[in-house]
């Protein structure tokens, strides 16, 4: 399979080539030339099958040309054996034909996993191969830091640094990283805010002369490709659960950089009957303003109760304005320049009609998210949601435009990470599972350093013996 840029004037690559570069060279992102096409018999045949079976049958065709079969059977077994339920992504009903997938049974108890302990693997494979050894930096908030960290803790080849703002993450989410003591994970607190960590990353990838050509230097942020391909699998394996191919199932999916819930546009894409999407945003709103007016516009960021949602800007958006502009890397090219430019885009109108018919929005506010989880505990005998989680569930509710069809919220965290919420909501704060109960017992260790990218890259020098 080979792999264009959205803006039209990077190379064509291959899938490993893809899953090294990140960004591609022109700023554009890659996606597939083409994408493989199930028939309703392909898929009919997929009912039976276990997770990790169904996730070799999606993901084969993209990899085909990294991976022997017998590599991709191997690895894919053991990426889904490390989750903690059985059924691995498992469906929980609320009402008549509304359930909620929960995406939480991961190491690090968010959906994240799914696509970064697949791709911890895949990248350790692929240096391997190469003879190379790789260094990935990376900034976090909270649920990206530790994902990556969970998924290359046991990766040979790869060594890990991610960078935190000190003293503002939770500690639920500080611990998950700090707690990791492999020798190739070091976590760095920095003396800023995230986007001063942020501004580290970026900076160290235009200056990479303190590697010294020893190491490549890889980002695992949420544009890279192969965490997409990951998440394609879980909208086949709950819509088959359901009925399909031969009932159609919607989807509430919780965005903020659009990845997730443009892996569920790309299962429709593949032949998977997906009747609807829904996307459900905080007050960071850019995506809903999008669906709801036309208006693809920056505003200035807030924090809210759903921080993984906190974005000004969608960065998988761009995957999907380049189908709305037929698929023509020039046309897109002028496109994000002009949004670069004034901070503002919309599109022709009979083209936003037209995707309108399969994706729905809706935003909510602290307030309502914390009203939804009180609600939902009422009805459903405590079930708690995550904050995150919530919002698609008001979406659902709010923008679901049938009765006959199901409609499946996609839960992105375990309401135990974020607390604060559901204490507001006047409920009992939720446990942690057994398995990470002593979490914070556990030993942590991590460095502190300055907001500055000399002392860092020092730090990696002297850390990695360059
Ligand atoms: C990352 C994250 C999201 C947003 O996912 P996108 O792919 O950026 O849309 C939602 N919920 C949780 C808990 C997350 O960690």
């Amino acid at each position: 399979m080979k792999y264009i840029s959205t803006r039209g004037q990077a190379p064509v690559l291959g899938f490993e080539e893809v899953m090294l570069t990140g960004l591609a060279s022109d700023g554009g992102l890659y996606i597939p030339e083409s994408l493989p096409h199930f028939t309703k018999d392909e898929i009919a045949r997929f009912a039976s099958l276990e997770y990790a079976e169904l996730a070799i049958e999606i993901i084969r065709p993209f990899v085909a040309d990294f991976l022997s079969e017998e590599k991709l059977q191997e690895v894919v077994k053991e990426t889904y054996s490390v989750f903690r339920h059985k059924a691995v992504a498992p469906l929980v009903q609320l009402d008549t034909n509304e359930w909620v997938m929960e995406l939480f049974h991961g190491p690090t108890l968010a959906f994240k996993d799914f696509a970064l302990q697949l791709l911890g693997r895949f990248l350790d494979e692929s240096l391997d191969h190469r003879g190379e050894k790789a260094v990935i930096l990376g900034a976090t908030s909270g649920d990206t830091g530790s994902a990556a960290i969970e998924g290359c803790r046991a990766c040979e080849h790869v060594d890990i640094f991610i960078m935190h703002p000190h003293n503002r993450v939770s500690d639920v989410q500080r611990r998950q990283m700090t707690t990791v003591l492999a020798d190739n994970v070091h976590n760095i607190a920095i003396e800023g805010t995230f986007d001063d960590c942020q501004a580290l990353v970026k900076a160290s990838f235009a200056d990479q002369a303190f590697l010294k050509g020893h190491r490549r230097l890889i980002a695992v942020n949420s544009i890279n490709w192969a965490r997409i391909m990951a998440q394609v699998v879980y909208y086949f394996y709950a819509a088959l659960s359901l009925g399909a191919p031969h009932r159609e199932v919607s989807f509430s999916v919780p965005t903020g950089n659009f990845g997730d819930i443009f892996a569920g546009y790309i299962a429709k894409r593949m032949g998977l009957p997906v009747k609807q999407l829904i996307v459900g945003t905080n007050r960071n709103d850019i995506l809903h303003r999008f669906f709801a007016d036309n208006s693809y516009s920056k505003e200035q960021l807030e924090p809210t109760l759903s921080p993984s949602m906190d974005i000004m800007v969608s960065s998988n958006f761009e995957r999907l304005l380049f189908d709305l502009h037929d698929r023509d890397g020039e046309k897109l090219q002028a496109v994000m320049a002009a949004f670069d430019e004034s901070g503002s885009i919309s599109i022709d109108p009979a083209r936003w009609e037209a995707v309108k018919e399969l994706f729905g929005s809706d935003r909510s506010s602290d307030e309502e998210v914390v009203a939804t989880i009180q609600h939902v505990a009422n009805e459903s005998d405590g079930y708690l949601l995550d904050p995150h989680t919530a919002i698609g569930v008001k979406a659902a509710r709010v923008c679901h435009s049938s009765n006959e069809v199901p409609v499946v919220t996609l839960a992105t965290a375990h309401p135990v990470k974020f607390p604060e919420s559901i204490v507001r909501a006047g409920l009992d704060e939720p446990k942690l599972p057994e398995w990470l109960s002593d979490l914070n017992e556990r030993p942590e260790r991590y460095q502190v350093l300055e907001d500055n990218k000399a002392t860092l890259h020092g730090y990696i020098q002297e850390t990695l013996k360059l």
